[in-house]
């Protein structure tokens, strides 16, 4: 669990030149900005990626030690918590985003920026092939290659349609700021156009009939947006048509926020039904075309069809074709998601890491800590092991992978979860241990173990621009304190995430939060938990006043319906 040595990071170096290679119409690709001198002693190391887990390297890693590149098709970063936010003009969009250029230029050392997008990664001759997104004519100039020592992939993740026909043609998606300020300007197109005298009833209300498709935490902020918005603005503005709004939202599961405390679930379904917002549950969208959306209801296979104004899908992430070409390259075309150690090293390559959205770290490991459970367990049955050691072992599982937790809490087994969890159950007859490990042993090999969050990825971002940090150090004190943990001679811990809690807002000033140690909050004082801990967690302190000054904007003047 080493990383390379620097004499042999030195050879590919001097190598590759360490320059930065343009195509051209020969076949030999010419330099066309060379690393200054003193760079050229330096480890190379490429990013590629402006989001939660790049920013969060970029902003964590001596930019002195190394010549650090950063390609990304989007030259800022986006605060993406806040995007629902921005659909409905609660927050602009530009308060949201900090210039990667802002953020680069404190560090201690230059780090270069390319507004590019990579189509391809050359592990063997350690090149990433890139292209530029901007529409102008290169006159065929427009590909270029960026060697690298390092290589840090941090490209997130692509909205995930499970194929379903018609989806990429007919619905928004939520996931960059484009999206939230194409869904705004939509919402805005479906009332003027239902406000217009041509238009019969039936016609208005479908042109007012706002689907949302996931009922993740994505999908039911949204819906909570939509629906204040229309109640506090837009119903003011549209009076006579007000009446004839729909909200509904489509969840193929049985409840919402299926990985949130049953409490938080509950609490959402009714103050959804409340609010009038139409929450549909075992409803799978089989088609959507540019007239209505069709559902296969999950209890009767029954297939109905519904007209829509506009529809918004939001139901989970896939692999960017890019990295599952890469994922290819390196052996590991038959997974989902691109598989890393707990030292975020992608398996199968070398000097490659990935983080964020799009990696997981590899299931082995939770495998072989499921493997302690079931040895202890056997021990348990031969009258060895104690309820407290299982229990250690469980809490330990859990706590470094929340996905695990709600993978055996959705396979039935929260009570025995919780009581080991809880660590003072009432003793070995209350564990189903045979249970226990019949569903331990099915627990899908591909689970991406830790959740696709902002949280996960900055993190894992920190933590590796703190292991390039030491690298050094490391490489010329050998014999250093190196023992960190378990009986392995690690140079660095393994990557550990914590988990700090999830907020699910739920609109009417009203939000639920679950914190660590199952802590629940529910209601208006947890919404203005969540306004100060999204207002801390701001990049910039710019762009904390930005979002301060639109929510103070949006609670005296409401917010701009203006078609823009
Ligand atoms: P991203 O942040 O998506 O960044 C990927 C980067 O890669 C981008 O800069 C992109 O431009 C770049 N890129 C893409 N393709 C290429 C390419 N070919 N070459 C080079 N660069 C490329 N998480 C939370 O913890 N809490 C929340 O409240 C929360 N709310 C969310 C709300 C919404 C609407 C969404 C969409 C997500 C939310 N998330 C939340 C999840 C969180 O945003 C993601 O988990 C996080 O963005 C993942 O970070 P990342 O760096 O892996 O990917």
């Amino acid at each position: 669990k080493q990383y390379p040595s620097l004499s042999k990071v030195l050879v590919l170096v001097s190598v590759s030149g360490a320059g930065l290679v343009a195509y051209s119409d020969s076949s030999s690709p010419h330099v066309t900005q060379a690393a200054s001198e003193g760079d050229r002693k330096k480890k190379k190391v490429v990013v590629l990626g402006t989001g939660w887990a790049g920013t969060s390297f970029l902003k964590n890693i001596d930019a002195s030690q190394y010549d650090v590149q950063v390609v990304s098709p989007r030259n800022y970063f986006a605060f993406t918590p806040l995007l629902p936010s921005v659909t409905c003009g609660t927050v602009e969009a530009r308060s949201i985003v900090e210039p990667i250029r802002n953020i680069i230029k404190k560090k201690n050392g230059e780090i270069r920026f390319l507004e590019a997008e990579c189509f391809k990664i050359d592990p063997t001759s350690k090149k990433v092939h890139c292209r530029s997104t901007q529409e102008t004519d290169f006159e065929g100039k427009e590909e270029f290659i960026v060697d690298y020592d390092y290589l840090v992939v941090a490209m997130g993740a692509r909205s995930n349609t499970f194929n379903t026909p018609g989806v990429v043609e007919n619905c928004h998606f939520l996931k960059e700021i484009e999206d939230a300020q194409n869904i705004r300007r939509s919402v805005i197109d479906c009332f003027e156009r239902a406000n217009l005298p041509c238009l019969s009833d039936e016609e208005r209300k479908k042109n007012l009939h706002f689907v949302v498709v996931g009922g993740g935490p994505t999908g039911v902020e949204f819906a909570a947006e939509l629906n204040d918005f229309i109640e506090e603005d837009l119903g003011r503005l549209y009076p006579n048509v007000k009446d004839m709004v729909q909200i509904t939202l489509l969840e193929a599961g049985d409840h919402i926020l299926s990985m949130f405390d049953k409490r938080i679930t509950s609490f959402a379904e009714e103050k959804f039904q409340r609010d009038g917002i139409n929450v549909k549950l075992g409803s799978m969208v089989v088609k959507v075309t540019d007239k209505d959306i069709s559902t296969k209801e999950r209890s009767n296979g029954q297939i109905s069809s519904v007209p829509y104004g506009m529809v918004v899908w939001s139901t989970g992430i896939g692999t960017r074709p890019v990295v599952s070409e890469f994922m290819q390259q390196v052996g590991q075309g038959n997974r989902r998601v691109l598989a890393t150690d707990e030292w975020m090293r992608v398996l199968g390559c070398n000097n490659i890491y990935a983080l964020g959205d799009c990696a997981t770290i590899n299931q082995r490991k939770v495998t072989e800590d499921i493997a302690a459970i079931f040895s202890k367990a056997d021990k348990d049955n031969s009258g060895t092991l104690t309820v407290k050691e299982l229990k250690e072992v469980v809490n330990d599982i859990c706590e470094r992978y929340p996905q695990v937790e709600l993978y055996l809490k959705n396979k039935g087994m929260k009570n025995i979860v919780d009581l080991l969890k809880a660590g003072g159950g009432n003793g070995a007859d209350e564990l189903d241990i045979e249970k226990f490990k019949t569903i331990l042993s099915q627990v899908d090999t591909q689970m991406k173990i830790l959740p696709a969050t902002a949280q996960v990825a900055s993190q894992e971002g920190e933590y590796l621009a703190n292991c390039f940090n030491r690298m050094e150090e490391c490489e010329k004190n050998p014999e250093g304190p190196l023992r960190m943990r378990g009986s392995g001679r690690h140079k660095f811990h393994p990557f550990r995430y914590k988990h700090l809690g999830q907020f699910a807002p739920l609109g009417g000033e009203q939000a639920a939060a679950q914190l660590p140690g199952d802590w629940v909050s529910i209601g208006h004082s947890t919404q203005w938990l969540w306004y100060s801990v999204y207002a801390s967690k701001q990049v910039s302190w710019r762009t904390r006043m930005l979002v301060v000054t639109d929510w103070t904007r949006r609670f005296i003047f409401g917010r701009d319906s203006s078609r823009i």
